[in-house]
């Protein structure tokens, strides 16, 4: 009895996985297809600088414009890209095209682009971005490149030569998620960034509880005195944006804001930028 019992359940379950291989199979196939024909685009959210709510730059989301479900979010299609190992080739692309994008934008708009783990293991990493960037003509001040500390973990010292070549480019690097990972202050201690942004999980509660906003000032001062400067993600109401500037937050990044969008709502945007609750659109050199 309870062995048919068990043996059916298997059955049921193997169906299931079955069905959540192929249906994978099937994405991985689709994605690799939408790679190639530039199904994939960038989304653009603006970032500002506090407390003057200038417009400084964008940073680079990647969308999924799929011919049949609609507008992807990258938590469909990002995961599988890093497991299949298409990541690079997707960020390479993205990158070129935000690169093309912002050629018809003010030439002082910082563009900031992620890098997967996986990407940031590719020996050719610094090779391929200069490449992008010199065939585009986006000067590499304008790039920042945003990491997570699971970039880091693997091979400490091959992660500071590959940042080190970036920075002597003159792009720069940002800590992205900030207090997410395990081991923040391990990685702030042994390398140099040039920006912290703190995570939207952070960001979120620090009207709700003094606790919070107590943490959220602590890495604030942190960040600024090692020498980096601070985005806070995911600004949702005017009380947060008034509380992170009065702690000396230097930029701020949320839905407040705008939400990612595509080019031409950046390019409007641009133009109108009181519209869309900001002061003006004066961007100015970050670092
Ligand atoms: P991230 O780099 O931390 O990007 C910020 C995410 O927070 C974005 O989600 C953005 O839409 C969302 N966000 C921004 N402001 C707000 C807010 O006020 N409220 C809320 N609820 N959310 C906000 P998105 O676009 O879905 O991207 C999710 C993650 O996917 C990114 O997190 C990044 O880790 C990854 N990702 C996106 N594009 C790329 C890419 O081109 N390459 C790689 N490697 N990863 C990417
Ligand atoms: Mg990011
Ligand atoms: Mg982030
Ligand atoms: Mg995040």
């Amino acid at each position: 009895q309870g062995k048919k019992d068990g043996r059916g359940t298997y059955r049921v379950f193997k169906s299931a996985m079955d069905l959540e291989l192929k249906a994978r199979a099937q994405l991985e196939i689709e994605l690799r297809e939408a790679i190639q024909r530039g199904e994939i685009e960038p989304f653009y959210q603006p970032v500002v600088s506090l407390p003057e709510k200038t417009l400084i730059g964008v940073e680079v989301l990647a969308r999924w414009r799929h011919p049949t479900r609609g507008l992807l979010a990258p938590a469909a299609f990002i995961g599988i890209a890093e497991e299949t190992g298409m990541i690079s080739d997707l960020s390479y692309r993205l990158l070129r095209q935000a690169c093309l994008d912002a050629r018809e934008w003010p030439g002082d708009l910082q563009i900031a682009i992620n890098i997967s783990p996986q990407q940031f293991q590719d020996r050719w990493l610094c090779e391929r971005i200069l490449g992008i960037l010199t065939e585009t003509g986006l000067s590499p001040r304008r790039l920042e490149v945003e990491i997570t500390e699971t970039a880091l973990v693997q091979d400490l010292e091959a992660a500071r030569t590959t940042l080190t070549s970036l920075q002597n480019l003159g792009v720069r690097i940002a800590l992205d998620d900030f207090g997410t990972g395990y081991s923040s202050l391990y990685h702030l201690r042994e390398l140099k960034f040039d920006k912290l942004k703190i995570d939207r999980s952070y960001v979120d509660t620090i009207t709700m509880s003094e606790e919070r906003a107590k943490l959220v000032d602590a890495i604030i001062k942190l960040s600024a005195s090692l020498g980096l400067v601070t985005t806070a993600e995911g600004i949702e109401t005017d009380a947060s944006v008034d509380w992170l500037s009065g702690q000396g937050c230097d930029f701020g990044q949320g839905y407040l804001f705008g939400a990612p969008m595509p080019k031409e709502a950046l390019t409007a945007l641009l133009q109108a930028p009181s519209d869309h609750g900001m002061e003006s659109v004066a961007p100015r050199k970050v670092a």
